[in-house]
């Protein structure tokens, strides 16, 4: 039977990692919901809307087309037919993704395609509020974490592996900022399920993460 499985969590925890290669044990569809997000707020950048106002972003929202690719490359995220990949990742655009997702009606959109993309089963999907809000009946659920200092630190080594001209401390405390407002925002905060299996990655590697995953799955 082929499962919903929920990897949900602050950022910088490991998620996308873990949940590319999840889904490639698996042969499920990896789903990074934080790339949704993302595109919608590139989209409200490039066009100049101001994300306090909701009603715009609300039919921006539930009107981007966003599709997964996936090449030899690795996965490809397009907004409206265009690759964004690399675009969605800037600090600025981050930062942005944070505020644009507190918005009820952006939260609204995604959710719906989130639940179309993974009703039918064989799937993983990362995010904040998967196993909360999304699927909240998933037979597998983790809340993955780790200190903030290390995931500030895996952010920086990300961004200067992607050739990004980024400073430690200040992506530790933007880490840190955007873990603060997705918590206490109003419309799904990011919090563990109470029956998510919590896995906190700070010191142990990227195998050992997902040998515990996959037991789990595989109950
Ligand atoms: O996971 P990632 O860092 O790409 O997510 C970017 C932002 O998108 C998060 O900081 C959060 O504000 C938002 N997000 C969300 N709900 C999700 C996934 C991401 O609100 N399910």
């Amino acid at each position: 039977r082929e499962l919903i499985v929920a990897i949900d969590g602050p950022s910088g925890a490991g998620k996308s990692t873990l949940s590319k290669l999840l889904a490639r044990a698996l042969n499920y569809t990896n789903i990074d919901t934080g790339a949704m997000y993302r595109c919608v707020a590139l989209a409200a950048f490039r066009r100049g809307i101001d994300p306090a106002d909701e009603e715009s972003l609300g039919s921006l929202g539930r009107s981007v087309r966003i599709e997964f690719l996936r090449s030899n490359g690795g996965e490809r995220v397009l907004l409206d037919g265009e690759d964004v990949s690399a675009a969605i990742r800037t600090p600025e655009i981050s930062l942005l993704t944070s505020r644009v997702s507190a918005c009820l009606a952006v939260r609204e959109a995604m959710v719906e395609l989130q639940r179309r993309m993974g009703e039918k089963g064989g799937v993983v999907l990362e995010g904040r509020d998967i196993g909360t809000v999304v699927f909240p009946g998933a037979e597998a659920k983790f809340f993955l974490a780790a200190s903030a200092k290390e995931r500030g630190r895996r952010r920086y080594e990300e961004l200067c592996a992607k050739g990004h001209d980024v400073d430690l401390a200040q992506t530790v405390s933007e880490v840190e900022a955007r873990d603060a407002a997705d918590s206490a925002r109003e419309h799904a905060p990011l919090v563990q399920a109470p029956d998510a299996v919590a896995i906190d990655s700070t010191v142990m590697t990227i195998d050992e993460v997902l040998a515990v995953m996959l037991e789990e799955v595989r109950k």
